[in-house]
């Protein structure tokens, strides 16, 4: 272990963050790695149990609990602690092709089942990783590994995002020829269009492109399966075909005034701000943009947070957030005990610098829309919304209430609707012949195959919008599936 009595020595320390407000003024990250010496007492403080539940990646109420890809959080810890730093990137690397982007933006399931949280804060398991994997980038450990025999099987992957290009690096080692296409014009997925630059830095992204493309897999940009090549062409040229095309379907506010101008989908205002960013530096001036402008967020989740980061950055004269739900509790409450994930009030990034620009919270809690409302010109003025409150019905079920005389009206230029995804898109499943169920793919957790024999489905697609991490597990799951299916068995971990 670690250090035996870390957990009582060491008290759990943050990666520095950039000031809040400087920040504003740039599309850089804003977290650092640790320092040697920190991550050194982080690891210290794993007390490495028995059952190292910071692991286990499984479903616990419905939420994650412990790392979906089962990293080797305490073998690190340890070797960590040690200065042993070229044997916890091998200890790494076993589980997690992409440790880079987990490393920067997972949520940490595997903290909120730490047995040091029982008592105390979280050893911090996420810091520890990215520290780990920029350590090995920068002494030049991480190199291209180009598979010394080919099979000779060729396999398609519809969408370049975590969960295809982890199946496309599985497979890639395994030896076989592996082409990935994807319509946008970089690869990446929601790696590169979705999270914004200041919580991923897009170099990040590209530079593990970049390794992958010198391993050998070919990336197929601008190009989308269903109409610039059909499902029937992608059949007829390869052994195998994984679908991982993402759940970017957005659900839609349909409330009287939506066609007014103004008023956008949350992932149209982020993609194209970050491609502005990428071609140009904005200067095609290809992005909405908010300055001087107020700005209303709806939808609470981690997506409406990177609207209001990016609206603070584009310097918005206004950002309110609002959220369906009551504010999270401080601490856990008695049905959301350990090592379930915490379900408690946290201030991510873009709340801190919201928090530092207008000297409030962003949040706005159990609030309901009911109209948008335009101008002569059709252009939005104002937004009008009533306050909710959630009560537990007769059943026992969980419902919310207007509460009268709460209406209100705020003035606002832009709105942007992050209130989640519905699935993947029916037309090109349709073409393939794929079964969906909800618009997610029909292919079961841990076998991968639609109904279409050589065709499987992983990530979003499948299992509807959920994290970085789950779609690595995927990409890596869905490879083995892959490998099984094409080889009779498979060789990979
Ligand atoms: C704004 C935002 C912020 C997020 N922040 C985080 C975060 O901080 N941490 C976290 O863990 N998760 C986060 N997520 C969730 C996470 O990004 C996703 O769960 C993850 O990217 C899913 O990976 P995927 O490979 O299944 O799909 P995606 O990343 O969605 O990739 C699918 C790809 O398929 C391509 N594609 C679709 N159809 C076709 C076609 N017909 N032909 C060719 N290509 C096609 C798409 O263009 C896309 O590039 C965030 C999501 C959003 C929307
Ligand atoms: S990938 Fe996520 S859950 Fe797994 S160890 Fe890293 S931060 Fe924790």
């Amino acid at each position: 272990m670690g250090k035996k009595t870390g957990f009582m020595e060491y008290k759990r320390e943050k990666p520095s963050e950039r000031d809040p407000l400087k920040r504003l003024d740039d599309w850089n990250e804003y977290s650092s790695p640790f320092s040697e010496e920190m991550s050194s007492r982080q690891g210290a403080r794993c007390m490495d149990c028995g059952t190292p539940f910071c692991q286990i990646g499984m479903d616990v109420n419905g939420y994650t609990s412990g790392c979906p890809i089962y990293n080797l959080i305490p073998e690190w810890n340890d070797l960590v602690y040690r200065g042993r730093w070229r044997e916890a990137l091998e200890r790494l690397l076993k589980t997690n092709n992409f440790p880079e982007f987990t490393g920067r933006v997972c949520p940490a399931p595997c903290e909120g089942s730490c047995t040091v949280a029982i008592s105390d804060p979280a050893v911090t398991i996420k810091s520890i990783e990215r520290t780990i994997i920029d350590k090995g980038f920068e002494n030049g450990w991480i190199q291209a590994r180009i598979p010394e025999k080919r099979t000779g099987k060729k396999i398609a992957i519809v969408g370049s995002g975590p969960a295809g290009l982890a199946a496309a690096d599985q497979l890639n080692q395994a030896g076989h020829s592996v082409t990935v296409y994807e319509r946008a014009d970089r690869a990446g997925g929601l790696l590169t269009y979705g999270i914004p630059n200041m919580k991923l830095e897009k170099e990040v992204v590209e530079r593990r492109i970049k390794l992958l493309t010198q391993e050998g897999i070919d990336f197929v940009l601008n190009t989308e399966i269903g109409k610039d090549v059909t499902a029937d062409e992608l059949k007829e040229q390869f052994d195998s075909v994984i679908l991982c095309t993402g759940a970017q379907k957005q659900r839609d506010l349909l409330i009287e005034g939506r066609e007014a101008k103004g008023v956008h989908f949350a992932m149209d205002y982020l993609t194209d701000t970050t491609k502005s960013m990428l071609d140009s530096n904005f200067k095609d001036k290809k992005f909405i943009n908010t300055k001087n402008k107020d700005v209303i967020v709806i939808g609470g989740g981690d997506t409406g947070a990177d609207c209001v980061a990016t609206a603070l950055r584009q310097k918005a004269k206004s950002v309110v957030q609002f959220g369906k739900h009551p504010k999270l509790p401080d601490s856990r409450n008695p049905e959301n005990m350990w090592p379930e994930q915490p379900h408690v009030h946290t201030m991510e990034y873009a709340y801190e610098e919201a928090q530092a620009k207008f000297g409030d919270d962003p949040r706005q809690y159990a609030i309901q829309t009911t109209k948008l409302v335009a101008d002569s010109k059709g252009n939005l003025k104002e937004l009008h919304t009533i306050q909710m409150k959630k009560i537990k019905n007769e059943h026992g079920k969980y419902e919310f209430q207007e509460i009268p005389g709460s209406e209100k009206v705020w003035p606002a230029q832009y709105v942007f609707i992050a209130i989640g995804f519905e699935g993947t898109e029916a037309p090109l499943m349709e073409q393939f012949g794929v079964n969906m169920t909800r618009n997610k793919v029909q292919a079961a957790y841990g076998d991968y195959k639609t109904n279409v024999d050589g065709v499987f489905a992983a990530g979003d697609a499948r299992r509807g919008q959920s994290l970085i991490v789950w779609a690595i597990n995927e990409g890596r799951e869905v490879a083995k599936a892959v490998d099984t299916h094409l080889m009779g068995s498979t060789v990979l971990p």
